[in-house]
């Protein structure tokens, strides 16, 4: 779904028009209060934002959206007037990903839309780690298992990425104090036993996947 912020009728209907007939579905608001509104409802997967608008106007909306973590990598193209140059720059210094010049060409619109959707798409699985029923979004900082969230220490966090970055790989105790906790605790080996006891407890029924290697250390996994 993809939410179009315009207050001029005839544009934002043409472009409307361009985004279904090219198989994308898209909402269109007049204004950034209805547009809140749609937000609330649900979260699309790509903006486009008019920047003269009445009440708050593009730039506000996109750095209202910039500020916010549920939104702050949400793809934001701005709609600019021709020869705009401050607008441009402007823009894309807060925050936007991309901008189209007034009035759009329509073939230009679809194509910048989908680059700009496959470019998010991308990011977001670098970005998200997933192992069986868990879920790690490395920069929302946030772990599911189940789609249930579960609250981490930063350490259990680290110390969950780490291991599920490398999945079926066996760490001994040295080695995650090393690359976890970035210092060398000769000897308080302990600590990371403590860890993983917390962690397997919090992920529940995922805790299992984290196996002790007898002798060895741990890794995450059901592999070989
Ligand atoms: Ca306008």
């Amino acid at each position: 779904m993809i939410y179009i912020v315009e207050d001029e009728p005839a544009v934002r209907e043409l472009i409307l028009y361009t985004l279904n007939t090219a198989g994308l579905e898209a909402k269109g608001f007049e204004d950034g209060q209805n547009f809140w509104r749609g937000m609330a409802e649900r979260t699309p997967s790509l903006v486009m934002l008019d920047i003269m608008l009445p009440g708050e106007d593009g730039f506000t909306l996109l750095k209202r959206l910039r500020s916010s973590k549920k939104t702050n990598t949400l793809p934001v193209i701005m709609l600019t007037a021709k020869g705009s140059e401050y607008d441009k720059v402007f823009g894309l210094e807060n925050g936007a990903d991309d901008y189209l010049v007034k009035p759009v060409g329509m073939m230009e619109l679809v194509a910048r839309t989908k680059a700009l959707l496959r470019r998010a798409s991308k990011e977001k699985d670098a970005e998200t780690l997933v192992l069986e029923n868990i879920c790690v979004n490395i920069p929302g900082h946030k772990v599911t298992v189940d789609k249930e969230e579960v609250f981490l220490t930063l350490k259990e966090f680290d110390l969950l990425t780490h291991l599920v970055k490398n999945e079926n790989t066996v760490f001994s105790r040295e080695q995650l104090l090393r690359r976890v906790w970035g210092i060398d605790y000769v000897g308080e080996t302990r600590t990371v036993d403590t860890h993983i006891l917390t962690l397997r407890g919090k992920l529940g029924s995922a805790g299992e996947l984290i196996k002790t290697v007898r002798g060895l250390g741990y890794k995450i996994g059901n592999g070989l």
